[in-house]
């Protein structure tokens, strides 16, 4: 059984539609996902839809973009029931965020003798609603100023760089008792991957877990080295922390990323199954009616 728990599509930043995605899941002999796009839900319906047709397993899943003072912290939710209104509400503000910054990011890259006219920009934003740095990357990829994502956030795009502009991102306390009141599972997205362990100290994680606010971390992921995992591993285990891995799969738009290139345990997946189910939350889907 191989489980990821963390991948993208192209209603957020991932350069799979949802439903090729899946198909890539199947191809490559997936058994279950998490379609964990930022900050939206759009495309979970047609992912499970798919996923019924094609044999693989969609689990319901968000990366919300939360913030622990100033320092950018992804969570992961599992299972949280999309039509919880007060999470629903954060979502759309995030959303708000990641557009209302555009302009300024825009007027920085032609003061830095790039421009970049908003119709590049929109063809690869594409009906997304969570437009993020990653649609930028591609339309200067295009534009001939960076040969790939990487080389984008490296000179220009990332925390800091010179192209970067800030935007809302939800507390961490706030994101966690969203999900938790949606019904869901809270895992920290690779804490120990670009933001360093000073930003998210082992303490902090203790407080979180002692808490009972956050489930887990995902510790198998392709920002960690091996000893990162390790210690993130031995930390998990000593504050009964859920361990999870995953791809973080992204399409064409993260190399080293592939579907499955980590997983996650049967057995904590039959954990987050079970506290989903308890907290009254929906970690698959149905179908639509209609499709
Ligand atoms: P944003 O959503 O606008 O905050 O941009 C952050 C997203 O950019 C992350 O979710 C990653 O998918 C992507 N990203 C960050 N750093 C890199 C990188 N070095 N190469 C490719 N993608 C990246
Ligand atoms: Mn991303
Ligand atoms: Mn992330
Ligand atoms: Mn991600």
């Amino acid at each position: 059984m191989r489980i990821d728990l963390h991948t993208h599509s192209s209603v957020s930043d991932g350069t799979d539609a949802p439903e090729a995605l899946v198909a890539e899941a199947a191809r490559a002999g997936v058994d279950v996902i998490a379609l964990c796009d930022h900050d939206t839900f759009d495309g979970l319906a047609v992912a499970v839809a798919a996923g019924q047709r094609l044999g693989v397993s969609v689990l319901h899943g968000i990366e919300i973009s939360a913030q622990h003072h100033g320092v950018s912290v992804h969570l992961l939710g599992y299972g949280c029931r999309i039509d919880d209104p007060a999470l629903a509400d954060e979502l759309a503000r995030i959303r708000q965020g990641r557009s209302g910054r555009v302009p300024a990011m825009l007027e920085r890259l032609s003061r830095a003798g790039m421009p970049v006219p908003r119709e590049v920009l929109d063809r690869y934003v594409g009906d997304s609603p969570s437009i993020g740095r990653p649609h930028l990357a591609d339309a200067m990829i295009e534009l001939g100023y960076v040969s790939d994502r990487r080389e984008a956030f490296d000179r220009y795009l990332a925390d800091g760089g010179p192209i970067f502009v800030g935007r809302y991102a939800t507390p961490l306390g706030r994101g966690l008792d969203l999900v938790r009141e949606a019904g869901g599972v809270a895992v920290i997205a690779h804490p120990w991957g670009r933001v360093s362990r000073d930003e998210l100290p082992a303490s902090l994680l203790g407080r979180l877990a002692a808490s009972g606010r956050l489930d887990g971390v995902e510790v198998d992921h392709q920002d960690h080295d091996p000893s990162t995992r390790a210690e993130l591993r031995a930390l998990a285990s000593g504050l009964g922390l859920l361990t999870t891995g995953s791809s973080d799969y992204h399409g064409a738009g993260k190399k080293d990323h592939d579907l499955a290139c980590n997983t996650t345990a049967p057995e904590v997946l039959a954990e987050i199954g079970a506290r989903v189910a308890a907290r009254g939350g929906l970690l698959v889907g149905e179908p639509p009616a209609s499709v």
